[in-house]
């Protein structure tokens, strides 16, 4: 069976071609600038096929995007299939499901209702979903496809976690709450580590850490995700590249009335120009960061420090939180790459049993155990991959 896996985005579209069974990716790529001048980056995943690394390619809707994939991954020289019946499923990354959805779904016309009654939760990222389901369906009429929401695998949070301390009609009337994000990759690389662990997951309590241009933290007690960073929105816990994280809401006051700010543009400098960006003044790439201060620069090392304390503090919340954890998972840009943020996070943890290896920790990208042989806890790196989870759900939905 092969997937298609379309995580679409305002002016973006990333599309994977797999088959769910083995993991094996027969192509992969990305529709870029869609609405200005369109670029169309193929990358197939067989030998003797030519890459297409950001061509000219008219997208002036997504429709023109779907339809540009569809013609490479058929295409008689450099195509990865004979024709787009081999394509048998269509699994579709969404943002925000709200409370209306606590796993994956095939899509019929109540659920694209339902997904629409959640743009108001999240505006730039669901309408974007949207267009890209209706592309789809446009180009490829017939084929069944699901939704994934990254929101889905939090639903199990119980009130206390997910609550905010307003007044509680902003919950009843309007949906104000903890909805978390990431979820497709915490669940992954959960359900992995119980694996790696040769555990059943209901047995483990672990605590997953998505660390990478947006990061966040959950806990996963049982094979649930019962608290996380990331809030009604993902600009809440960690500070991120560009994202604040936490922050005093009496802040917002204060800045506001002195530089005479709008709630936009306070949004968007919380949004678009904190995080380790507005910290360091150099970049929202850790790589940068890293250079940045071993030639000297402090706010770029402060923004690291930061970062890591971040990451930190939240283990050891989430583990009072659970009443304990058997394992830390790192995965993402950060979480995959970075050795030294790792031995950070991990480090002066042993109070509560977590041991690192500074050796095994020395790797990057690939599945490994990067604590002790006599840690209680055992930490681990695992490469996160939302594109399989998404078509591994889509095939059982729709097979
Ligand atoms: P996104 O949240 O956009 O999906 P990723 O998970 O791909 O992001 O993470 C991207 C981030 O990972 C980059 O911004 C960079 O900071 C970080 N990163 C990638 N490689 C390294 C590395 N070798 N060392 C430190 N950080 C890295």
């Amino acid at each position: 069976m092969n997937v298609l896996v379309i995580n679409a985005g305002s002016s973006s579209l990333k599309y994977q071609l797999m088959d769910p069974d083995t993991g094996v990716v027969l192509a992969k790529g990305l529709c870029e600038r869609i609405g200005l001048d369109g670029k169309f980056t193929y990358k197939p995943q067989i030998e003797g096929k030519e890459t297409l690394k950001a061509v000219d390619v008219a997208m002036p809707t997504h429709s023109e995007a779907i339809a540009a994939v569809l013609g490479a991954l058929v295409d008689e020289k450099n195509g990865v299939i004979g024709s787009m019946k081999e394509i048998q499923a269509v699994g579709h990354r969404v943002v925000h499901g709200g409370e209306a959805f606590n796993k994956s779904v095939v899509i019929t016309e109540e659920v694209m209702k339902a997904v629409e009654d959640c743009i108001p939760l999240a505006p730039l990222h669901n309408p974007a979903n949207i267009t890209g389901i209706r592309a789809c369906e446009k180009a490829m009429p017939g084929v069944p496809m699901a939704a994934v929401f990254d929101t889905a695998f939090h639903q199990t949070m119980p009130a206390k976690a997910f609550t905010y301390a307003l007044p509680y009609d902003y919950y009843k009337t309007d949906k104000v709450r903890r909805y978390g994000f990431h979820g497709t990759s915490h669940m992954y690389v959960s359900a992995r580590a119980a694996e790696m662990l040769d555990k059943p997951a209901s047995e483990l309590k672990i605590i997953t850490c998505h660390l990478g241009n947006g990061s966040s933290v959950t806990a996963v007690d049982g094979g649930k995700s019962v608290d996380t960073s990331m809030g009604f929105t993902p600009v809440a816990g960690l500070p991120m590249g560009t994202r604040v994280g936490d922050i005093d809401a009496g802040i917002l006051q204060y800045l506001m009335n002195k530089y005479k700010l709008g709630i936009d543009e306070m949004l968007d400098i919380l949004n678009k120009k904190s995080g380790v960006m507005g910290v360091s003044g150099v970049s929202s790439d850790f790589r940068d960061l890293e250079e940045a201060a071993e030639k000297g620069n402090q706010q770029a090392a402060l923004a690291i420090d930061m970062f890591n304390y971040g990451v930190k503090k939240l283990i050891g919340a989430y583990a009072a939180a659970m009443g304990g954890v058997d394992a830390i998972v790192f995965t993402a840009g950060v979480g995959e790459n970075s050795a030294e943020q790792r031995l950070e996070i991990g480090s002066n943890l042993e109070f509560m049993g977590v041991k690192m290896d500074a050796e095994a920790n020395k790797c990057r990208g690939k599945e490994q155990v990067i604590s002790a042989a006599d840690s209680q806890v055992k930490v681990l790196l695992i490469p996160t991959d939302e594109e399989l989870m998404i078509a591994r759900d889509t095939a059982a939905l729709c097979k």
